[in-house]
């Protein structure tokens, strides 16, 4: 039996990028014996990453391309991709090229000797990425490390290879805040490592600015864990404790007259700006909660589909 291969690639704005990248992919895939096609996934971009799109699918029908109707992020373009998945395998790649797709027949190799499901890329070396990316990045996964109630492989992006067992169970999640290694991570199976350097970007800029960084860095954490909530708790008791040895000490000092505490403005202000700033940011950490309960309880959809190229009359999963 033919096995079947699907490659998503998430686009936002990649027009300095795509023919390379549908180039590159391609020559991977005609090299290999399995039933092919690539799924772009046109993230509301603004240049002209959609006209290039529908030239190729037009040329070639194992691409197929789903735009969306604005915007939504990279997670939820790599979700839709594998919401369109019927394969037997499927790699998510970035448009970049920074993760190389001549890899991936050596990923499935290493799929295929250790009976894994999951094959994910862990980066060696990050080349043409500023100091300041690379240190928050590093930084970052370690910090989510610690805080996450399960163990996320660090220093991997979205780059894997996943099997239809891994595609099935990731079409029933159903929450709207995606990180999907960490979802990825959390489905389990067995899942290996595969380690390679990653490129530079071939063309064109990061779609990852600061405030994009920041937004998944705050999904991850607070989906994937309560333990901000008990560090606030923490700080709680902690506070709680102080005050109560200062109590004791101070009450103590004015009955026996070993402290002048009606001089001490300075110990009031600090306690009352300390105290301050511990109550904001707990209410803050809630507010994250929240909000997110929020959203999620919106119920709306992750992503709007615009339009569909080469995709016939298949199915669409229910999401
Ligand atoms: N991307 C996307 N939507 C976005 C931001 C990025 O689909 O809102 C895609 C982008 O086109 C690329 C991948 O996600 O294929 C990774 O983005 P990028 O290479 O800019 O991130 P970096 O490698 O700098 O972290
Ligand atoms: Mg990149």
């Amino acid at each position: 039996m033919n096995m079947s291969l699907s490659i998503i690639v998430p686009c936002f704005n990649e027009e300095a990028v795509i023919d390379e990248s549908y180039k590159r992919i391609s020559r991977v895939l005609s090299e290999m014996k399995y039933l092919s096609e690539i799924i772009f996934i046109n993230d509301g971009s603004y240049d002209k990453t959609e006209q290039i799109l529908s030239s190729i699918a037009k040329t070639d029908s194992r691409v197929k391309v789903i735009s969306f109707s604005r915007n939504f992020g990279h997670q939820q373009a790599v979700t839709a991709g594998l919401n369109h998945c019927f394969s037997d395998m499927a790699v998510i790649i970035d448009a970049d090229l920074q993760d190389p797709p001549e890899l991936i027949p050596d990923m499935i190799r290493t799929m295929n000797d250790t009976g894994a499901q999951v094959v994910y890329c862990v980066r060696k070396q990050r080349k043409g990425e500023g100091f300041f990316k690379k240190i928050t990045a590093k930084w970052f996964y370690r910090m989510l490390n610690s805080l996450s109630e399960i163990k996320l492989p660090v220093d991997t992006g979205d780059f894997r290879l996943l099997d239809k067992s891994i595609i099935r169970e990731f079409n029933k999640l159903h929450e709207k805040g995606k990180y999907i290694r960490g979802l990825i991570s959390w489905i389990g199976f067995k899942q290996v490592p595969y380690y390679y350097e990653r490129d530079p970007r071939f063309a064109g800029e990061t779609k990852y600015p600061l405030s994009k960084m920041l937004k998944l860095a705050t999904t991850s954490m607070l989906y994937f864990s309560t333990k901000p909530l008990r560090i606030a708790t923490t700080i709680g008791f902690l506070s709680v404790i102080l005050a109560f040895g200062l109590t004791i000490w101070f009450v103590l000092g004015k009955i026996l007259g070993f402290t002048h505490a009606d001089t001490g403005w300075t110990s009031l202000f600090v306690l009352i700006t300390f105290l301050g700033g511990v109550q904001l940011i707990t209410i803050g950490i809630i507010g994250e909660y929240v909000g997110n309960l929020f959203k999620e309880i919106k119920n709306r959809p992750e992503y709007i589909i615009q339009k569909k190229e080469n995709f016939g009359d298949d199915p669409e999963k229910e999401i």
